[in-house]
C-alpha cells in the first residue's frame, strides 16, 4: 500500500474516543459565562456606563470616550477573572470565515513599568492591517486603511485567552468591507418598513426585528485520512474518488445512533457554545455517511449570524482535538448528499407577535397573511437576487450541477394557506365589496388555526418552504455567511413592504376602506406572483419544464448568477434601500467573481498536481506488473492458450494506457486553457472564461482517474477512498 495511505489506515485504526470532561455545574450555571451580556455588565460597570450601553443598543445612541474607558475598564477587569491576556476586534471579512487580530493587554505605564491596559479608545476602533483582505477595488494598498468599529449590538465575549469585540469593518472612506455591516442596514431597513406596514393593524408596534434559527450541516472525517488527500486540506472537497460500493443507499445514517467519537466531539462543542451564550439544541445524523447537523435555538438575526461564525470556528478548533476534521463544503463527495445552511427566518414585533404566524383573531390573521403575501412576492420579484446571494463555486455543486436540485427559486406554503389564499382572490371582487362580502371573508380568514405549526405539511425539496411560524431558505450553502442570504432577504422584504404599504395607502386616498385597500391588494399581489408557489418535488425534472413554462429563472451559471446583484431590479433594492452604495455593490461583486475564479484556479492546479504526480505514476508501475506477467504467461503458454488466457489482462493494460493517455492530455489542455483564462484582465469575462473552459476538465479528468481507482491494485492506491473517508469512525 501506499506509505500515505497506508500511514494514514495505521493511524486511524488506533483511534479511540476522547473522553470528553463534563462539567460539574448544571447548564444554567455555566450558560453565557463566557459572555459579556446585560447581567455581567451590571455587575462590573458603574451604572452610568451600563446605561450607555443600552442606550446605545437600544436607541443607537453614540458612545462618549468617557462612558467607552468605563466600559473598556469594566470588560477588562470581566476578562482578567478568565486569566484574558490579549484582546481582539473580531469581524467578518468578504473571505469565508472571521477574522481577528489579537493585541496583548500588556502596556507602558508613564513610569515605564509594564502595566494591563484597554482603553475606550480600543475598545471603540481599531485599525488592523487589513491591505490583503478582499475589497474589490474599494481600498488601495497604499492606503490599505481599514477600520473595525464595536457592534454594541452584540456582546464581547472570551475564547481561550483572548476577549474578542465582534465589530463591523469598513474602509477608510467608510464603504463596508465585510458582511456585519450590510446586515446591519438590511436589518434595519426591514425593522423600518415591517413596523409601517404593521402599524396598519396595530398602532401599538414600534420595531420588528429578524429571527433567525440556522442549521449547519457538515462532515466529519478522521484527520489522518484529510491530512493524506491533498485534495481535501486545499480545496476543501475530494477531487477524485470512486465511489462507496455503500454509501447512502439504505437511508441507515439519517438520526441513527451517533458514534461515540462523535459524540463526545459533540459533547464537548456543545459545553462551549453553552459558555458562549449560543443556545445550541439539536445534534443528528444527516442522511451522507459521516454527515451531521447541529442547530441552536434561534435569535435576532445579527447575533444569529455571529454565532454561527463563531460556531463554525469553535467546531473546526474543537474537531482537531478528537482528531477528526470538519468539512463545511457544500459537496465534498461526488455521488452523496451535500451540505446545506437552512436559514429559518421570521419577522417579530416588539408587542411579542411572530408576523409569520397566524394571529388568534380575524385582525391578526390579516397581518399574518399580509406578511406572508408579502414574502412570497418578496421571492417572486427577487428570485434572481436570491439565487445571487447564495452562488459559490462550492455551492454550484449543490444547486443546478449533475445529481443536485435544480437552481430554481419557489415557495412553498402547504395545502391550507394555499387553498385559503385561492379563496381570498376568489373572493374579493373588483367592485366595492359588500358588507357581507367582508363579513364573509373576515369569517374564512378568521378559521386558519393558531397553530399551524403542527398543520402544516412538510417539503423538505422547497428552497423557500414555509414550516408554519417561518420561511426555511435552504438555498444557502454549508460554508457560506448567513449574512449573504439574510441581507437580500431583508433589504427584498423591506422594499416589497414600502411598495406595499405605497399601494394600499394610495387605496385608502382614492376613497377605499383600509380593509378594502388591503384586501385588493393583496389579491393582486396573489395573482401576480402564483408562479413562484410550487406543492410539487421541487428536485424533479418536471419541475424543471415546469418551472421554464412559467417563466421562473433557473440559472446555473456562477459568474451569471453573481450578476444578478446589478440588475435593475436588484440595485432598486440594495441601492434603493440604502443597503450598499453604488461602489459598494460593484466591489462585491468583483470579490464574488475572484473568489470563483481563484476557487476554481485552484481546483484545477491541485487536480493536475494529483494526477501527474499521484496517480499516473502509480497507474504505470501497476501496468508494468501485469506486463511482467504477460510476459512470464507467453513464455509458458502455448500461443494461442496464451492469448485466450491473457486476454483480460491484455485488455486492462490497454484500458490503463488509454486512462493515462487521457489523463495526461488532458491535463495538458487544461493548463494551456488556464494560461488562457490568466491572461484575460477583465474578472467578469475571466470568470466566464474559468466556467466555460477550465471548469469542466474537473469532471472530466476525475472519470478517468475514477476508473483507474477501480482497476488498480488496492494495495498501492495512493489516496485513502470514499469508504475509508466516509465510513471510519
Ligand atoms: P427542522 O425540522 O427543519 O430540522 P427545527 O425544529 O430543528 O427544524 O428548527 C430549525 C430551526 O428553526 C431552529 O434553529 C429553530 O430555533 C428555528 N425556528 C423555530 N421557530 C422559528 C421562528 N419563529 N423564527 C425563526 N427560526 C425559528
Ligand atoms: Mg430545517
Amino acid at each position: 500500500m501506499s506509505k500515505m495511505r497506508f500511514i494514514a489506515l495505521n493511524e486511524l485504526s488506533s483511534r479511540k474516543p476522547i473522553e470528553v470532561c463534563l462539567p460539574s455545574n448544571k447548564l444554567s450555571d455555566y450558560y453565557a459565562s463566557r459572555v459579556f451580556d446585560k447581567k455581567t455588565m451590571q455587575e462590573y460597570l458603574p451604572k452610568e456606563a451600563y446605561k450607555a450601553v443600552i442606550d446605545a443598543i437600544e436607541i443607537g445612541t453614540p458612545i462618549s470616550r468617557e462612558k467607552a474607558d468605563l466600559i473598556a475598564n469594566g470588560m477588562r477587569n470581566w476578562a482578567k477573572s478568565f486569566g484574558v491576556t490579549h484582546y481582539t476586534h473580531w469581524f467578518q471579512p468578504l473571505t469565508d470565515g472571521t477574522a481577528e487580530k489579537h493585541d496583548g493587554f500588556i502596556d507602558f505605564s508613564d513610569d515605564g513599568d509594564v502595566i494591563e491596559r484597554f482603553s475606550g479608545k480600543l475598545l471603540i476602533q481599531q485599525e488592523p492591517d487589513a491591505s490583503s483582505f478582499p475589497s474589490g477595488g474599494i481600498r488601495n494598498t497604499f492606503e490599505a486603511r481599514g477600520y473595525t468599529a464595536w457592534d454594541v449590538s452584540s456582546p464581547a465575549f472570551i475564547v481561550d485567552d483572548t476577549l474578542c469585540i465582534p465589530t463591523i469593518f469598513v474602509s477608510y472612506t467608510g464603504d463596508a468591507l465585510d458582511y456585519k455591516t450590510p446586515l446591519l442596514k438590511a436589518l434595519n431597513a426591514v425593522d423600518k418598513a415591517a413596523t409601517g406596514v404593521a402599524q396598519l393593524f396595530d398602532k401599538n408596534v414600534n420595531k420588528v426585528s429578524v429571527n433567525l434559527g440556522w442549521e449547519q450541516e457538515y462532515f466529519l472525517v478522521d484527520s489522518a485520512l484529510y491530512n493524506a488527500r491533498p485534495d481535501l486540506c486545499l480545496t476543501g472537497r475530494t477531487l477524485m474518488g470512486h465511489s462507496s460500493a455503500k454509501d447512502q443507499q439504505l437511508d441507515d445514517h439519517y438520526f441513527g445512533s451517533i458514534p461515540p467519537r462523535v459524540t463526545n466531539f459533540m459533547k464537548d462543542l456543545e459545553i462551549e457554545c453553552h459558555k458562549l451564550g449560543i443556545p445550541v439544541k439539536t445534534r443528528h445524523n444527516e442522511v451522507a455517511p459521516n454527515q451531521f447537523e447541529f442547530a441552536p435555538i434561534f435569535e435576532d438575526a445579527n447575533l444569529a449570524n455571529d454565532h454561527n461564525q463563531l460556531v463554525m470556528d469553535l467546531m473546526k478548533r474543537i474537531a482537531q482535538k478528537h482528531n477528526f476534521n470538519v468539512l463545511f463544503h457544500e459537496k465534498p463527495y461526488s455521488g452523496i448528499n451535500g451540505s446545506g445552511k437552512h436559514n429559518n427566518w421570521s419577522l417579530q414585533t416588539d408587542t411579542g407577535i411572530n408576523l409569520f404566524a397566524p394571529g388568534k383573531n380575524p385582525k391578526g390573521n390579516m397581518l399574518f397573511i399580509t406578511f406572508i403575501v408579502n414574502a412570497m412576492m418578496m421571492v417572486y420579484k427577487n428570485q434572481d437576487l436570491l439565487r445571487a446571494s447564495i452562488v459559490s463555486a462550492s455551492n454550484a455543486h449543490r444547486l443546478g450541477a449533475n445529481e443536485a436540485p435544480p437552481s430554481i427559486l419557489s415557495v412553498f406554503l402547504g395545502k391550507y394557506l394555499t387553498k385559503m389564499l385561492d379563496e381570498l382572490v376568489e373572493q374579493v371582487g373588483d367592485k366595492k365589496m359588500t358588507p357581507e362580502e367582508k363579513t364573509a371573508l373576515k369569517l374564512g380568514i378568521g378559521r386558519i388555526p393558531e397553530i399551524l405549526i403542527d398543520n402544516t405539511d412538510r417539503n423538505r425539496t422547497s428552497p423557500f418552504a414555509f414550516t408554519g411560524n417561518r420561511f426555511e431558505f435552504r438555498a444557502a450553502g454549508s460554508s457560506s455567511n448567513c449574512a449573504a442570504s439574510m441581507i437580500v432577504i431583508n433589504a427584498s422584504m423591506a422594499h416589497q413592504l414600502n411598495l406595499f404599504r405605497d399601494e394600499v395607502e394610495n387605496l385608502i386616498k382614492l376613497g377605499n376602506g383600509k380593509d378594502e385597500a388591503i384586501f385588493k391588494v393583496l389579491k393582486k399581489m396573489i395573482k401576480d406572483s402564483k408562479s413562484i408557489r410550487f406543492e410539487g418535488d421541487g428536485y424533479s425534472d418536471n419541475w424543471k419544464l415546469e418551472a421554464q413554462k412559467r417563466g421562473l429563472s433557473n440559472i446555473n451559471s456562477v459568474p451569471e448568477a453573481i450578476l444578478k446583484y446589478e440588475t435593475k431590479s436588484s440595485k432598486e433594492v440594495l441601492i434603493g434601500e440604502n443597503i450598499f452604495n453604488e461602489r459598494e455593490l460593484k466591489s462585491r461583486i468583483e470579490v464574488e467573481l475572484e473568489k470563483y475564479v481563484k476557487k476554481i484556479q485552484i481546483e484545477s492546479r491541485v487536480l493536475g498536481d494529483l494526477t501527474i504526480n499521484h496517480i499516473v505514476p502509480i497507474a504505470v508501475i501497476y501496468q508494468n506488473r501485469l506486463l511482467e506477467n504477460l510476459i512470464g504467461m507467453k513464455q509458458i503458454f502455448e500461443k494461442d492458450e496464451y492469448e485466450q488466457l491473457s486476454e483480460a489482462r491484455r485488455n486492462l493494460v490497454k484500458e490503463i494506457s488509454e486512462h493515462v493517455s487521457s489523463i495526461k492530455a488532458m491535463v495538458k489542455q487544461m493548463t494551456e486553457e488556464r494560461k488562457i483564462a490568466n491572461r484575460i484582465e477583465e474578472i467578469k469575462e475571466k470568470s466566464f472564461e474559468y466556467e466555460k473552459n477550465v471548469n469542466p476538465y474537473l469532471e472530466s479528468i476525475r472519470e478517468h482517474v475514477d476508473a483507474l481507482e477501480m482497476e488498480i491494485d488496492n494495495e498501492i492506491w495512493p489516496l485513502p477512498k470514499y469508504r475509508e473517508l466516509l465510513f471510519a469512525k
